[in-house]
């Protein structure tokens, strides 16, 4: 068993959330950028730590406890092992074409934040947008204003430290926030407001973004590498929008404008090649502890012809389904009933979580190396999920050495033909 962060971090389980700095008061521990790993990784102090062992208590990385999480938060285990605790499920997007065209989906995270902040149900949004010094690092925030919220719409496909913002919230003027972040970001606030109080009456909204899994840093990297783009002359970096599935765009610091299609961009990440380590071991694929998540609706009966975009909506808590169906009759989003089982056609990943995630385990396991910890139901894996699973597990790991990247990428398309993918 892990029983503090640096074992966290010496077993390579840190998911980039940041929670560990966020709650940290007495400014020990810092996320910075590894340049190895491409990722962040938390840097502790010594001699300004005091072992409160905060940090360990709400940590994703080596534990998230959903009995009790949900016992807590929802005051009852989820009937739905693969979607958690729900009360319906929707098909949607904002009314707003600008908005909807610049965002991911359908606009929904943005439209909801914005009619939250129009109507006074929240003060402020902790949101993710891309640095403007550093083009190509994220800047979570929180977002005070209907522009600040366009500013962070869009998917970013790069770690993220949301959760570092844990102080600025405690220490802030505002009483009703909203949050928007990755299953693991969720995680991190839920354990911060399980510890204390203050986290729970101030952030009055959790947001969640499905996620298969994130990429480290050297995906954006290698994929301006294939275009001949130097990291150096990037202005802007947009990972999605521009309609639906929509494009990634890069604005040079010589005014030129370089944009591909979504499918072609992130062929990469749909194939793990440069996954953030710990992603390998989650088994949450749409924010279960969220208020409501949001992700892209890849169901082809439904979205065959789609070009504007639409986001798919679980909607888990009455305080969520209120904000939607006043945003619905405000006329700010549209919104239509959909079935939890099209939610789960929404690829394979969402039933892959639950059982691929045992055989990693596994893997894991043999190597004699320490295990995140979940109390919640996995279900039981088949062949194919343990072909997969091996598949998966030995990509990240192996890709991981820059000089065989190029035969993971063809090795990953194999698997993709004969398991199936996104
Ligand atoms: C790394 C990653 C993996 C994803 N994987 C899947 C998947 O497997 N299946 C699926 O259906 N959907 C996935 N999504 C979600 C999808 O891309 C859309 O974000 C979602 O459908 C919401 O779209 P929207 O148009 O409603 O959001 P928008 O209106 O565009 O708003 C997006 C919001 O998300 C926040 N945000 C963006 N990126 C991050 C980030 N990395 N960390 C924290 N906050 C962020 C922004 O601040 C913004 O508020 C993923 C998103 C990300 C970032």
């Amino acid at each position: 068993m892990i029983t503090k962060i640096s074992e966290v971090i010496e077993n390579g389980l840190c998911c980039n959330c940041g929670a560990c700095e966020g709650i940290c008061k007495t400014d020990a521990i810092e996320l910075r950028i590894d340049h190895q790993k491409k990722e962040y990784t938390p840097v502790i102090d010594e001699t300004k730590c005091n072992n409160c062992n905060l940090c360990y208590a709400v940590c994703p990385g080596h534990c998230v406890n959903y009995h009790e999480l949900n016992e807590f938060f929802f005051k009852k285990q989820p009937s739905d092992v693969l979607i958690g605790n729900y009360l319906n499920c929707y098909l949607g997007y904002v009314s707003d074409d600008n908005v909807r065209f610049n965002s991911s989906s359908g606009g929904l995270v943005t439209g909801v934040l914005i009619y939250a902040l129009d109507k006074g149900i929240i003060d402020g949004a902790l949101v993710t947008r891309m640095s403007k010094e550093n083009p190509l690092e994220p800047e979570p925030f929180i977002a005070k204003t209907p522009e600040e919220i366009m500013e962070a719409s869009q998917s970013k496909y790069c770690p993220v430290p949301v959760c570092k913002l844990l102080k600025e919230i405690l220490a802030s003027d505002y009483n009703k926030l909203a949050v928007v972040g990755l299953p693991c970001h969720i995680q991190g606030i839920k354990n911060a407001e399980m510890i204390n109080k203050v986290f729970r009456e101030k952030i009055v909204l959790n947001i969640g973004i499905f996620c298969s899994h994130n990429d480290n840093f050297w995906q954006t990297t290698s994929l301006l590498d294939r275009w001949g783009i130097k990291p150096g002359e990037v202005h802007e970096i947009h990972y999605r929008g521009e309609g639906w599935p929509g494009n990634m765009t890069v604005k040079l610091k010589n005014g030129e404008k370089k944009s591909i299609p979504y499918s072609r961009a992130l062929s990469q990440h749909v194939l793990w090649i440069n996954a953030i380590h710990r992603c390998l071991f989650c088994p949450d694929l749409t924010a279960e502890l969220s208020d409501m998540s949001f992700g892209d609706p890849w169901i082809p009966e439904i979205m065959e012809n789609e070009t504007k975009g639409q986001s798919l909506v679980v909607c888990r808590t009455k305080k969520a389904e209120k904000i939607l169906s006043e945003a619905l009759s405000d006329g700010y989003i549209h919104l239509s009933n959909l079935s939890s089982e099209m939610v789960k056609k929404s690829g394979y990943m969402m039933e892959s979580k639950k059982k691929d995630i045992k055989v990693r385990l596994l893997i894991r396991r043999l190597f004699g190396k320490k295990l995140p910890e979940y109390k919640t139901p996995l279900q039981r894996p088949g062949f194919k999920n343990y072909l997969r699973a091996i598949f998966v597990y030995f990509q990240v790991v192996l890709s991981s050495k820059r000089s065989l990247q190029g035969f993971m990428v063809k090795l990953s398309l194999l698997e993709t033909k004969l398991l199936g993918g996104k």
